[in-house]
Protein backbone atom coordinates (compact mmCIF):
# COMPACT_ATOMS: atom_id res chain seq x y z
CA UNK A 1 0.00 0.00 0.00
CA UNK A 2 1.26 3.27 -0.86
CA UNK A 3 -0.34 5.76 1.67
CA UNK A 4 -2.35 8.46 -0.03
CA UNK A 5 -4.08 5.73 -1.98
CA UNK A 6 -7.53 5.12 -1.20
CA UNK A 7 -6.81 2.48 0.89
CA UNK A 8 -8.61 0.83 4.12
CA UNK A 9 -7.17 -0.91 7.17
CA UNK A 10 -9.56 -3.20 9.54
CA UNK A 11 -9.26 -3.16 13.41
CA UNK A 12 -10.65 -5.71 15.19
CA UNK A 13 -11.48 -4.13 18.54
CA UNK A 14 -13.22 -1.18 20.07
CA UNK A 15 -10.92 -0.07 23.18
CA UNK A 16 -8.16 3.22 23.75
CA UNK A 17 -5.69 1.09 21.94
CA UNK A 18 -7.74 1.02 18.49
CA UNK A 19 -8.67 4.45 19.24
CA UNK A 20 -5.18 5.81 19.31
CA UNK A 21 -4.64 3.43 16.43
CA UNK A 22 -6.95 4.91 14.42
CA UNK A 23 -5.32 8.45 15.30
CA UNK A 24 -2.29 7.34 13.40
CA UNK A 25 -3.42 5.67 10.86
CA UNK A 26 -5.66 8.81 9.40
CA UNK A 27 -2.71 10.68 9.93
CA UNK A 28 -1.29 9.18 7.22
CA UNK A 29 -4.48 9.13 5.28
CA UNK A 30 -5.64 5.58 5.66
CA UNK A 31 -8.74 5.13 6.19
CA UNK A 32 -10.05 3.16 9.16
CA UNK A 33 -12.90 0.70 9.30
CA UNK A 34 -13.12 -0.31 13.06
CA UNK A 35 -15.33 -3.95 14.20
CA UNK A 36 -16.02 -2.73 17.37
CA UNK A 37 -17.33 -6.65 18.68
CA UNK A 38 -19.98 -4.25 20.71
CA UNK A 39 -17.34 -2.60 22.47
CA UNK A 40 -17.72 1.63 21.19
CA UNK A 41 -15.55 2.82 24.53
CA UNK A 42 -12.88 3.88 22.75
CA UNK A 43 -12.32 3.80 19.01
CA UNK A 44 -15.62 4.10 17.57
CA UNK A 45 -15.64 7.79 17.43
CA UNK A 46 -12.23 8.15 16.17
CA UNK A 47 -12.80 5.09 13.19
CA UNK A 48 -13.60 6.88 9.47
CA UNK A 49 -16.48 3.72 9.68
CA UNK A 50 -17.42 1.43 12.25
CA UNK A 51 -19.27 -2.12 12.33
CA UNK A 52 -21.08 -2.43 15.43
CA UNK A 53 -21.76 -6.04 15.46
CA UNK A 54 -20.36 -8.92 17.36
CA UNK A 55 -17.34 -11.49 16.40
CA UNK A 56 -19.77 -13.72 16.25
CA UNK A 57 -21.74 -12.77 13.45
CA UNK A 58 -20.57 -13.70 10.07
CA UNK A 59 -22.39 -10.82 8.02
CA UNK A 60 -19.98 -7.87 9.77
CA UNK A 61 -17.41 -9.91 7.48
CA UNK A 62 -19.46 -9.61 4.56
CA UNK A 63 -19.95 -6.18 4.64
CA UNK A 64 -15.77 -5.33 4.60
CA UNK A 65 -14.05 -8.01 2.76
CA UNK A 66 -14.51 -6.91 -0.70
CA UNK A 67 -13.11 -3.34 0.19
CA UNK A 68 -9.94 -3.67 2.59
CA UNK A 69 -6.25 -4.33 2.06
CA UNK A 70 -4.92 -5.59 5.68
CA UNK A 71 -6.46 -6.32 9.21
CA UNK A 72 -5.27 -6.23 12.79
CA UNK A 73 -6.17 -6.24 16.20
CA UNK A 74 -6.70 -4.13 19.07
CA UNK A 75 -6.70 -6.43 21.92
CA UNK A 76 -6.51 -10.23 21.86
CA UNK A 77 -9.13 -12.00 23.27
CA UNK A 78 -10.93 -12.45 19.60
CA UNK A 79 -12.56 -16.02 18.97
CA UNK A 80 -9.81 -17.92 17.24
CA UNK A 81 -12.73 -18.63 14.71
CA UNK A 82 -13.68 -15.24 13.92
CA UNK A 83 -8.93 -14.65 13.32
CA UNK A 84 -9.69 -17.85 11.39
CA UNK A 85 -12.75 -16.42 8.85
CA UNK A 86 -10.68 -13.09 8.57
CA UNK A 87 -8.00 -14.86 7.44
CA UNK A 88 -8.94 -17.00 4.83
CA UNK A 89 -10.85 -14.16 2.96
CA UNK A 90 -8.10 -10.64 4.14
CA UNK A 91 -3.92 -10.56 5.31
CA UNK A 92 -4.27 -10.58 9.05
CA UNK A 93 -1.61 -9.27 10.72
CA UNK A 94 -0.48 -10.38 13.91
CA UNK A 95 -1.91 -13.85 12.06
CA UNK A 96 -4.39 -15.82 13.86
CA UNK A 97 -1.60 -18.47 14.94
CA UNK A 98 0.61 -15.61 16.71
CA UNK A 99 -2.70 -14.00 18.09
CA UNK A 100 -3.64 -17.60 19.29
CA UNK A 101 -0.50 -18.22 21.34
CA UNK A 102 -0.78 -15.15 22.84
CA UNK A 103 -4.23 -15.00 24.29
CA UNK A 104 -3.73 -18.10 25.63
CA UNK A 105 -1.13 -18.42 29.27
CA UNK A 106 -1.06 -22.31 28.59
CA UNK A 107 -0.09 -22.18 25.00
CA UNK A 108 1.99 -18.75 25.41
CA UNK A 109 4.04 -20.70 28.40
CA UNK A 110 4.33 -23.72 26.39
CA UNK A 111 5.31 -22.08 23.34
CA UNK A 112 8.53 -20.06 25.29
CA UNK A 113 9.96 -22.93 27.19
CA UNK A 114 9.83 -25.21 23.92
CA UNK A 115 11.84 -22.14 22.17
CA UNK A 116 13.64 -21.61 25.07
CA UNK A 117 13.07 -18.90 26.34
CA UNK A 118 13.27 -18.27 30.25
CA UNK A 119 10.18 -17.47 32.05
CA UNK A 120 9.21 -18.63 35.81
CA UNK A 121 8.80 -22.15 36.66
CA UNK A 122 5.43 -22.97 36.01
CA UNK A 123 3.19 -25.90 36.00
CA UNK A 124 -0.12 -26.07 33.77
CA UNK A 125 -3.44 -27.50 35.41
CA UNK A 126 -6.69 -28.76 34.11
CA UNK A 127 -8.59 -30.70 37.38
CA UNK A 128 -7.95 -30.93 41.37
CA UNK A 129 -5.29 -33.62 40.65
CA UNK A 130 -3.24 -31.64 38.41
CA UNK A 131 -3.71 -28.49 40.58
CA UNK A 132 -2.26 -30.09 43.39
CA UNK A 133 0.77 -31.63 41.95
CA UNK A 134 1.33 -28.29 40.01
CA UNK A 135 0.74 -26.11 43.67
CA UNK A 136 3.27 -29.21 45.29
CA UNK A 137 5.93 -28.89 42.61
CA UNK A 138 6.16 -25.09 42.45
CA UNK A 139 5.95 -24.45 46.14
CA UNK A 140 4.84 -21.38 47.83
CA UNK A 141 4.87 -18.53 47.00
CA UNK A 142 3.19 -18.67 43.71
CA UNK A 143 0.21 -17.03 41.74
CA UNK A 144 -2.18 -19.04 39.60
CA UNK A 145 -3.39 -17.50 36.55
CA UNK A 146 -6.22 -18.37 34.56
CA UNK A 147 -5.19 -19.58 31.32
CA UNK A 148 -7.61 -17.74 29.18
CA UNK A 149 -8.95 -13.85 29.49
CA UNK A 150 -6.68 -12.60 32.52
CA UNK A 151 -5.83 -9.05 32.47
CA UNK A 152 -4.80 -6.61 34.90
CA UNK A 153 -4.28 -9.02 37.77
CA UNK A 154 -8.33 -10.29 37.11
CA UNK A 155 -7.81 -14.13 37.21
CA UNK A 156 -5.02 -14.10 39.25
CA UNK A 157 -4.77 -15.86 42.95
CA UNK A 158 -1.94 -15.80 45.17
CA UNK A 159 -0.52 -18.21 47.91
CA UNK A 160 1.74 -17.32 50.19
CA UNK A 161 1.73 -19.90 52.91
CA UNK A 162 2.69 -23.65 53.08
CA UNK A 163 -1.23 -25.09 51.70
CA UNK A 164 -3.13 -28.00 53.69
CA UNK A 165 -4.82 -30.35 51.17
CA UNK A 166 -8.08 -28.44 52.37
CA UNK A 167 -6.71 -25.17 51.37
CA UNK A 168 -5.17 -26.72 47.79
CA UNK A 169 -9.30 -27.71 47.46
CA UNK A 170 -10.38 -24.43 48.84
CA UNK A 171 -8.49 -22.83 45.55
CA UNK A 172 -9.05 -24.70 43.08
CA UNK A 173 -12.77 -24.20 43.60
CA UNK A 174 -11.89 -20.32 42.04
CA UNK A 175 -10.78 -21.83 38.80
CA UNK A 176 -12.88 -25.36 38.73
CA UNK A 177 -13.70 -26.51 35.19
CA UNK A 178 -11.00 -24.11 33.47
CA UNK A 179 -6.92 -24.34 32.84
CA UNK A 180 -4.72 -22.31 35.09
CA UNK A 181 -1.07 -21.81 34.91
CA UNK A 182 0.85 -22.65 38.52
CA UNK A 183 3.57 -19.69 38.58
CA UNK A 184 6.84 -19.52 40.82
CA UNK A 185 5.77 -16.22 42.17
CA UNK A 186 9.45 -13.65 41.67
CA UNK A 187 11.08 -11.88 43.93
CA UNK A 188 11.17 -8.69 41.74
CA UNK A 189 14.14 -6.29 41.16
CA UNK A 190 12.15 -4.56 38.17
CA UNK A 191 9.98 -5.05 35.77
CA UNK A 192 10.74 -4.53 32.02
CA UNK A 193 8.57 -4.26 28.84
CA UNK A 194 9.94 -4.41 25.38
CA UNK A 195 7.98 -3.25 22.03
CA UNK A 196 8.72 -4.44 18.70
CA UNK A 197 7.41 -4.35 15.07
CA UNK A 198 8.27 -6.90 12.55
CA UNK A 199 7.20 -6.51 8.67
CA UNK A 200 6.14 -8.90 6.28
CA UNK A 201 9.67 -9.30 4.70
CA UNK A 202 10.78 -10.01 8.35
CA UNK A 203 12.64 -6.43 9.10
CA UNK A 204 12.52 -5.13 12.54
CA UNK A 205 12.62 -2.42 14.67
CA UNK A 206 12.52 -2.37 18.65
CA UNK A 207 11.84 0.60 21.16
CA UNK A 208 14.38 0.44 23.72
CA UNK A 209 12.86 -1.30 26.89
CA UNK A 210 10.89 0.31 29.43
CA UNK A 211 10.67 -0.01 32.75
CA UNK A 212 7.30 -0.54 34.43
CA UNK A 213 5.58 0.10 38.32
CA UNK A 214 3.07 -1.82 38.71
CA UNK A 215 0.23 -0.93 41.60
CA UNK A 216 -2.59 -3.49 42.30
CA UNK A 217 -1.24 -5.47 39.62
CA UNK A 218 -2.25 -2.73 37.04
CA UNK A 219 0.49 -0.93 35.34
CA UNK A 220 0.85 2.44 37.00
CA UNK A 221 3.99 4.36 35.43
CA UNK A 222 6.64 3.61 32.75
CA UNK A 223 9.84 4.96 32.55
CA UNK A 224 12.02 5.58 29.67
CA UNK A 225 15.18 4.78 29.22
CA UNK A 226 14.85 1.95 31.84
CA UNK A 227 17.05 2.14 34.77
CA UNK A 228 18.57 -0.97 34.12
CA UNK A 229 22.22 -2.86 33.01
CA UNK A 230 22.85 -2.08 28.93
CA UNK A 231 23.65 -5.89 29.95
CA UNK A 232 19.80 -6.81 30.93
CA UNK A 233 18.85 -3.97 28.36
CA UNK A 234 20.87 -5.81 25.48
CA UNK A 235 19.22 -9.74 26.30
CA UNK A 236 15.79 -8.48 26.70
CA UNK A 237 15.56 -6.44 23.54
CA UNK A 238 17.42 -9.36 21.68
CA UNK A 239 14.90 -11.58 23.41
CA UNK A 240 11.70 -9.52 22.00
CA UNK A 241 12.73 -9.86 18.41
CA UNK A 242 13.92 -13.76 18.76
CA UNK A 243 10.35 -14.21 19.80
CA UNK A 244 8.91 -12.09 17.38
CA UNK A 245 10.88 -14.10 14.52
CA UNK A 246 9.65 -17.12 16.16
CA UNK A 247 5.94 -16.62 15.92
CA UNK A 248 6.83 -15.34 12.17
CA UNK A 249 5.15 -11.95 13.47
CA UNK A 250 3.92 -9.22 11.56
CA UNK A 251 2.91 -6.43 13.68
CA UNK A 252 3.40 -4.69 16.45
CA UNK A 253 4.42 -7.42 19.57
CA UNK A 254 4.96 -6.45 22.97
CA UNK A 255 7.03 -8.52 25.62
CA UNK A 256 6.82 -8.08 29.41
CA UNK A 257 10.00 -9.33 31.43
CA UNK A 258 10.83 -9.85 35.21
CA UNK A 259 14.10 -8.85 35.90
CA UNK A 260 14.25 -10.73 39.87
CA UNK A 261 16.64 -9.57 42.51
CA UNK A 262 18.67 -12.87 42.01
CA UNK A 263 19.58 -11.16 38.27
CA UNK A 264 17.79 -13.42 36.16
CA UNK A 265 15.60 -12.11 32.70
CA UNK A 266 12.38 -14.11 32.80
CA UNK A 267 10.01 -13.51 30.32
CA UNK A 268 6.50 -13.04 32.14
CA UNK A 269 4.31 -12.33 28.58
CA UNK A 270 3.10 -11.09 25.25
CA UNK A 271 0.65 -8.72 24.11
CA UNK A 272 0.11 -9.47 20.14
CA UNK A 273 -0.21 -5.28 19.74
CA UNK A 274 0.15 -2.01 20.77
CA UNK A 275 0.96 -1.97 24.92
CA UNK A 276 0.34 -0.07 27.62
CA UNK A 277 3.96 0.55 28.55
CA UNK A 278 4.31 2.04 25.17
CA UNK A 279 1.96 4.70 25.62
CA UNK A 280 5.31 7.15 25.44
CA UNK A 281 5.94 6.91 22.16
CA UNK A 282 3.10 8.87 20.80
CA UNK A 283 5.01 12.11 22.44
CA UNK A 284 8.73 11.05 23.37
CA UNK A 285 9.50 8.49 20.01
CA UNK A 286 10.05 9.34 16.67
CA UNK A 287 7.22 6.71 15.67
CA UNK A 288 4.69 6.07 17.69
CA UNK A 289 3.40 2.40 18.40
CA UNK A 290 0.39 3.00 16.93
CA UNK A 291 1.58 4.28 13.84
CA UNK A 292 3.78 1.51 13.21
CA UNK A 293 0.94 -1.03 13.98
CA UNK A 294 -0.75 0.80 10.83
CA UNK A 295 2.44 0.80 8.78
CA UNK A 296 2.92 -3.00 9.49
CA UNK A 297 -0.65 -3.38 8.83
CA UNK A 298 -0.83 -1.54 5.93
CA UNK A 299 2.81 -3.17 4.37
CA UNK A 300 4.22 0.50 4.55
CA UNK A 301 8.15 0.63 6.16
CA UNK A 302 8.58 0.63 9.71
CA UNK A 303 9.19 3.82 11.09
CA UNK A 304 12.17 5.02 13.48
CA UNK A 305 12.02 4.07 17.26
CA UNK A 306 14.05 6.45 17.99
CA UNK A 307 13.51 8.08 21.95
CA UNK A 308 14.12 11.76 21.25
CA UNK A 309 14.09 12.53 24.99
CA UNK A 310 13.56 10.83 28.27
CA UNK A 311 9.82 10.72 29.40
CA UNK A 312 7.73 8.63 32.48
CA UNK A 313 3.93 7.54 31.44
CA UNK A 314 1.49 7.80 34.18
CA UNK A 315 -1.71 5.85 34.01
CA UNK A 316 -4.95 7.48 34.78
CA UNK A 317 -8.10 4.70 36.18
CA UNK A 318 -11.28 5.67 36.87
CA UNK A 319 -10.49 6.01 40.58
CA UNK A 320 -9.21 9.63 40.15
CA UNK A 321 -12.58 10.82 38.83
CA UNK A 322 -14.92 12.64 41.67
CA UNK A 323 -18.20 10.90 40.60
CA UNK A 324 -18.37 8.53 37.17
CA UNK A 325 -19.09 11.52 34.94
CA UNK A 326 -16.55 14.05 36.65
CA UNK A 327 -12.71 14.23 35.45
CA UNK A 328 -9.92 15.52 37.94
CA UNK A 329 -8.72 19.09 37.81
CA UNK A 330 -6.37 18.91 34.99
CA UNK A 331 -4.58 22.66 34.95
CA UNK A 332 -1.85 21.58 36.48
CA UNK A 333 -0.80 19.34 34.08
CA UNK A 334 -1.66 21.45 31.23
CA UNK A 335 0.15 24.09 32.05
CA UNK A 336 3.77 22.40 32.60
CA UNK A 337 6.22 22.11 30.27
CA UNK A 338 6.77 19.14 28.35
CA UNK A 339 3.41 16.95 29.48
CA UNK A 340 0.44 15.66 27.37
CA UNK A 341 -2.95 14.78 28.69
CA UNK A 342 -4.24 11.91 26.76
CA UNK A 343 -7.79 10.75 27.32
CA UNK A 344 -9.84 8.14 25.35
CA UNK A 345 -13.00 9.51 25.43
CA UNK A 346 -14.81 6.51 28.10
CA UNK A 347 -18.03 8.24 28.88
CA UNK A 348 -18.53 6.46 32.31
CA UNK A 349 -15.24 6.55 35.15
CA UNK A 350 -15.11 3.17 36.98
CA UNK A 351 -12.80 2.39 39.33
CA UNK A 352 -9.76 0.50 37.52
CA UNK A 353 -11.20 1.07 34.32
CA UNK A 354 -8.20 2.74 32.25
CA UNK A 355 -9.36 6.29 31.06
CA UNK A 356 -6.14 7.97 29.68
CA UNK A 357 -2.65 8.87 30.58
CA UNK A 358 0.28 11.45 30.65
CA UNK A 359 3.22 11.42 28.95
CA UNK A 360 5.58 13.58 31.19
CA UNK A 361 8.77 14.96 28.82
CA UNK A 362 11.88 15.70 30.55
CA UNK A 363 15.61 16.89 30.09
CA UNK A 364 16.64 13.38 32.34
CA UNK A 365 14.58 10.85 33.94
CA UNK A 366 15.25 12.40 37.12
CA UNK A 367 13.73 15.98 35.95
CA UNK A 368 10.56 13.47 34.43
CA UNK A 369 10.53 11.75 37.57
CA UNK A 370 10.30 15.70 39.74
CA UNK A 371 7.46 16.79 37.47
CA UNK A 372 5.90 13.40 37.84
CA UNK A 373 5.59 13.54 41.60
CA UNK A 374 4.28 16.82 41.44
CA UNK A 375 1.58 15.68 39.04
CA UNK A 376 0.65 12.70 41.11
CA UNK A 377 0.66 15.14 44.26
CA UNK A 378 -1.50 17.73 42.98
CA UNK A 379 -4.01 14.67 41.18
CA UNK A 380 -3.86 12.96 45.14
CA UNK A 381 -1.89 9.78 43.36
CA UNK A 382 -0.32 7.71 45.75
CA UNK A 383 3.81 8.76 45.84
CA UNK A 384 6.24 6.64 44.45
P1 LIG B 1 -1.87 -9.35 33.37
O1 LIG B 1 -0.96 -8.20 33.03
O2 LIG B 1 -2.41 -10.04 32.18
O3 LIG B 1 -2.88 -9.06 34.42
P2 LIG B 1 0.54 -10.56 34.47
O4 LIG B 1 0.90 -11.99 34.44
O5 LIG B 1 1.40 -9.64 33.67
O6 LIG B 1 -0.98 -10.49 34.03
O7 LIG B 1 0.48 -10.09 35.98
C1 LIG B 1 0.26 -8.74 36.37
C2 LIG B 1 1.36 -8.28 37.34
O8 LIG B 1 1.37 -9.13 38.49
C3 LIG B 1 2.76 -8.38 36.77
O9 LIG B 1 3.10 -7.26 35.98
C4 LIG B 1 3.57 -8.46 38.07
O10 LIG B 1 3.66 -7.19 38.68
C5 LIG B 1 2.71 -9.34 38.94
N1 LIG B 1 3.09 -10.75 38.72
C6 LIG B 1 2.53 -11.62 37.84
N2 LIG B 1 3.15 -12.81 37.86
C7 LIG B 1 4.12 -12.73 38.79
C8 LIG B 1 5.11 -13.64 39.28
N3 LIG B 1 5.21 -14.89 38.83
N4 LIG B 1 5.96 -13.20 40.24
C9 LIG B 1 5.87 -11.92 40.72
N5 LIG B 1 4.96 -11.02 40.29
C10 LIG B 1 4.09 -11.40 39.34
MG1 LIG C 1 0.96 -8.24 32.24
Amino acid sequence: MNPGKAAWIVVLGGGQLGRMLSLSARKMGIQVLTWTGGDRSGAASTADRIIDKSFGDPSALEDFSQSVEATTVEFENLPVETLEQVEERLTLRPGSHAVSICQHREREKKFLSENGFSCANFSLAHDLQSFTDGVRQIGTPLIVKTAEFGYDGKGQLRLSDQLSQNEIEQAWKTFEGGRVVIEERINLETELSVLVARDYDGNTVYYDPVENIHRNHILDISIAPARISPEIQNKASETALEIAHALKYVGMLAVEFFVSSDGRLLVNELAPRPHNSGHHTIDACHCSQFEQQARATAGIPLGSTQLISPVIMINLLGDLWQDSLTPPDWSEVLAMKGTALHLYGKREARPGRKMGHINILGDSVEDCLKKARSIRNQLDLPAF
